[in-house]
């Protein structure tokens, strides 16, 4: 049975995230605070992803994105991408903080990885070590130099843009994306971090990046499918591309094809799902495919008509960007 929501959304698209882990502290998305990672035991062995991937595979899903926390930190991640690859997905994408993207990108091109998405929240040094309370500018930047050596296409960047913080540098993202001929996107900020501090005022909007790009170089509108979160642009004079993910200003919601795994086997239907549905327990309880597909399809048909950042009384979900996977 394919997988289609009560509002007539086909599902095409899983994100799982493999671990809460990430070797990087990112202001908008987590805190200073050592937080409380979830137990060994709650995380799904690969096994255990690979047989949810499974069954999620013959339903429809198409693509697949491997997230975390940072994916790279967890061990084996590259055998896992070649056992997705191997279930036939056709998309295969991860995405990172490009950490430890110079030393795996060849491998995870071996494994099978399609494409990659790299965050990058600064091209200023020291404003990089302090959004992600970290010293890895060089090493963020080599690993976006090994993804365009290398047969990952396309790369994409992701900047989440923080009033006050980086929307100073909205004009030399797009230069970036210019001289190194990449896609460069731009995320607005969602109340989705550790310190609860998003306030509607931090939020960069699309609208407001578009002006300020279309104002130095014309630019051309892509077409784009319709799940797509990304509204998408090239340059009329040149290399590169700029997309647009507007979640707070212009929710996309009417077209998600999304679902989401976390590193401890809850299946989301939204990023801002005030609950999550338990597959780790059916999966250790005996659970048949069959009994995990009928699941799955109960879950899918219970998926939100969209998110409620924009209505009066939003309560952000009880799980923080990094532990439900991004
Ligand atoms: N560690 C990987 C990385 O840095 O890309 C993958 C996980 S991270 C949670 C996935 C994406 O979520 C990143 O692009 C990150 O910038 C974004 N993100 C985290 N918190 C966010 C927030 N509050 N609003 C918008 N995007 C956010």
């Amino acid at each position: 049975m394919p997988l289609t929501d009560k509002f007539g959304r086909q599902i095409t698209d899983l994100r799982v995230s493999v671990t809460d882990r990430c070797n990087f502290r990112c202001v908008y998305c987590r805190s200073a605070d050592p937080e409380k990672h979830m137990p060994a035991r709650d995380l799904l062995e690969w096994d255990e992803f690979e047989r949810l991937v499974a069954i999620l595979v013959g339903m429809g899903i198409r693509k697949v994105r491997v997230t975390g926390g940072e994916p790279m930190v967890r061990k084996g991640v590259e055998g896992f991408i070649a056992r997705l690859k191997a279930l036939g997905v056709q998309d295969l994408s991860m995405t990172t903080n490009g950490y430890l993207l110079a030393e795996h990108a060849e491998g995870l091109v071996a494994a099978g990885l399609n494409r990659i998405n790299i965050s990058l929240d600064s091209l200023d040094r020291d404003k990089f070590e302090r959004i992600t309370r970290t010293k890895t500018f060089d090493q963020v930047i080599a690993g976006i130099d090994a993804a365009q050596a290398s047969h990952l296409r396309p790369v994409k960047v992701n900047a989440v843009l923080v009033r006050g913080i980086n929307d100073d540098e909205v004009e030399a993202f797009a230069e970036f994306a210019r001289d190194r001929n990449l896609i460069m996107r731009f995320i607005e900020f969602m109340p989705l971090d550790a310190d609860r501090a998003w306030t509607r005022g931090m939020v960069v909007t699309g609208a407001e990046v578009y002006r300020r790009i279309s104002a130095r170089w014309p630019l051309i509108q892509v077409v784009h499918e319709l799940s797509e979160t990304a509204r998408k642009y090239r340059f009329a004079d040149g290399r590169g591309e700029i997309g647009l993910i507007n979640p707070v200003s212009q929710p996309f919601c009417g077209h998600c094809s999304r679902l989401r795994l976390t590193a401890d086997g809850k299946l989301r239907t939204c990023l801002f799902s005030k609950d999550d549905h338990d597959l780790r327990s059916l999966l250790r309880g005996g659970a048949t495919d069959r009994e995990i597909g009928d699941e799955i399809l109960a879950i899918v048909a219970q998926k939100e008509k969209g998110h409620r950042i924009n209505e009066p009384g939003f309560l952000p979900p009880s799980r923080t960007m990094v532990s439900i996977g991004g």
